[in-house]
């Protein structure tokens, strides 16, 4: 089962709005502050602590609209 991964959640950092890693591990991530909130058995890890780091090529991916949003 696939755990659903609320969109409303913010970045408990900087309050931006947080979105889902597609990867080997389920992650949320901030593309304003650059961190990434692993998800573990469907619940998020919010805690600064537990963030990691973005990559740069992770931002750069990011920052660049989907071709879902896009068509909006
Ligand atoms: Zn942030």
């Amino acid at each position: 089962m696939k755990p659903i991964i609320p969109e409303y959640l913010v970045c408990p950092v900087c309050k931006g709005t947080l979105r889902a890693l597609e990867g080997v591990r389920q992650e949320l991530a901030c593309p304003a502050c650059g961190l990434a909130f692993e998800v573990r058995d469907g619940i998020p890890s919010m805690i600064r602590a537990d963030a990691r780091q973005l990559t740069d090529e992770e931002r750069t991916k990011m920052k660049r609209p989907t071709p879902k949003e896009e068509a909006r």
